[in-house]
């Protein structure tokens, strides 16, 4: 491994785990089959489990787990993803 920005071979490699939260939303073609009908008539009859579940729908939130490896240059100090 290279520094990219002084070419110098003293570079340490570390793998940094990123953790991003990532909003569970219905897709395109679920509004066009089902959340079009499905969400007036969920409101119309069911207000208050939609209620309900629009309190806890809005924290399902995904936990993303991504892993990167981050070369630190031990000369210059510059980091870059691998
Ligand atoms: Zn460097």
């Amino acid at each position: 491994m290279v520094c990219p920005k002084c070419h110098s071979e003293n570079v340490n490699a570390q793998i940094v785990n990123t953790v991003t939260l990532k909003d569970k939303h219905h897709g395109i073609i679920w509004w066009l089959c089902v959340g079009w009908w499905w969400v007036p008539i969920k409101w119309l009859f069911f207000t208050l489990p939609a209620l309900i579940f629009a309190i806890f729908g809005r924290k399902k939130q995904k936990a993303v787990n991504k892993k990167e490896t981050m070369c630190v240059c031990q000369n210059c100090g510059y980091s870059w993803k691998v």
